[in-house]
């Protein structure tokens, strides 16, 4: 059982086809969580990607790796707008990952908006050249949850080697066009969330149909169990290729997530009533489906409710939003079958 591997655009490095996504590890143990990255470099995934904003993310993939470090390949992403805030948090984040060099850094979340901060006279952007000049960073990459933004990206910025989009069965729209620009001017494409931030619940279905897609460089699954880890690293290791059965798998998540699949990107936010938008749209088939009903959950549920009922129907949110969801038609609805599933404790 081996995983393949793939060259990532201009940077060279020759990474697997399927990384180490960091961001579920913050819900665990410090202990579990150590073990699943340290199983991960056992079965021989070498790309490990985590972002300053993980929280407890950066420390413990820093402790599982230390002792393998030049053996892996470690991203990380700053949400720094400025140039100072950039150098300061790469610092930490070095710190944290045990290392005095990051493999590819990548400036985090970015759109139309806050690009105009990066890219200004004492900018991130300038703060990150001058890190990749030092040696401190190898590589220089971007992310974003709109495919039309990096688009803009690619054509105009030679200084990003990589990027990192949402790509599944749900959201295509990434394949169109984004995907294979970057296959033609060499940038190295990383998709996240490639379960849907927890929506599918097929795993084999979700990788395939991303690694199929030879514009693809890798995937970054979060995972949060060593048996997560093995059942992930066999998919890969096999043939790529739906079965039938798999296709109607599809089919068939399609048809329930249909055109109203929230990637939880928060870009519509801020919503001048306070509603959290994509807890609205995504619980029932997310945190619901993976933790059941908690106290918790009953709780922000309620809360919820009533926020909804203020909406001001401004459509603000719409504007922002880029998958273009009917957010002020949804809210509504999902709201209400969230509350009716909530008094009777159900899960879809
Ligand atoms: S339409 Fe409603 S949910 Fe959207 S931003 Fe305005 S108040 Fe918030
Ligand atoms: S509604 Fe749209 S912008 Fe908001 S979290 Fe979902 S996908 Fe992102």
């Amino acid at each position: 059982m081996a995983i393949k591997k793939r060259i990532l655009g201009k940077t060279s490095l020759n990474i697997t086809e399927m990384g180490f996504g960091g961001i579920p590890i913050q819900r665990i143990s410090e202990d579990e969580a150590i073990k699943v990255v340290r199983h991960c470099y056992e079965l021989g995934i070498n790309y490990f990607d985590t972002a300053r904003g993980y929280t407890t993310s950066e420390e413990r993939i820093g402790k599982a790796l230390e002792e393998v470090r030049e053996n892996v390949y470690i991203a990380s992403k700053s949400h720094a707008r400025t140039s100072k805030d950039l150098w300061e948090n790469l610092k930490t984040t070095l710190n944290n990952l045990r290392t005095d060099y990051l493999d590819v850094y990548q400036l985090h979340n970015v759109n139309e908006e806050s690009w105009k901060f990066i890219s200004s006279p004492n900018g991130a952007l300038e703060a990150i050249k001058d890190a990749k000049k030092e040696g401190i960073i190898k590589h220089i990459g971007i992310t974003s949850h709109s495919p039309a933004f990096l688009i803009k990206m690619v054509e105009e910025q030679e200084i990003f080697e990589t990027i990192m989009v949402g790509y599944n069965f749900i959201a295509q729209q990434p394949a169109e066009i984004l995907l294979p620009l970057c296959k033609r001017k060499n940038v190295g494409t990383i998709i996240m969330k490639p379960f849907g931030g927890g929506a599918f619940t097929n795993a084999s279905t979700a990788l395939k149909f991303i690694l199929v897609n030879k514009n693809v460089s890798c995937t970054i699954p979060g995972m949060l169990s060593v048996e997560e880890v093995e059942e992930n690293v066999k998919i890969c290791s096999e043939s790529l290729e739906l079965s039938e059965e798999e296709k109607k798998i599809i089919e068939e998540d399609r048809k329930i997530l249909g055109e109203e699949f929230c990637a939880a990107c928060d870009y519509c936010q801020p919503c001048p009533s306070g509603i959290p938008i994509s807890f609205v749209l995504r619980t029932e088939l997310s945190s619901l489906r993976r933790m059941g009903w908690t106290e918790s959950l009953i709780k922000q549920t309620q809360d919820t409710a009533q926020k909804v009922d203020a909406c001001l129907q401004c459509g603000v949110c719409e504007i922002r939003c880029p998958y273009q969801l009917p957010i002020r038609k949804l809210l509504p609805e999902k709201m209400e079958r969230l509350k009716k599933l909530s008094e009777t404790r159900s899960i879809p």
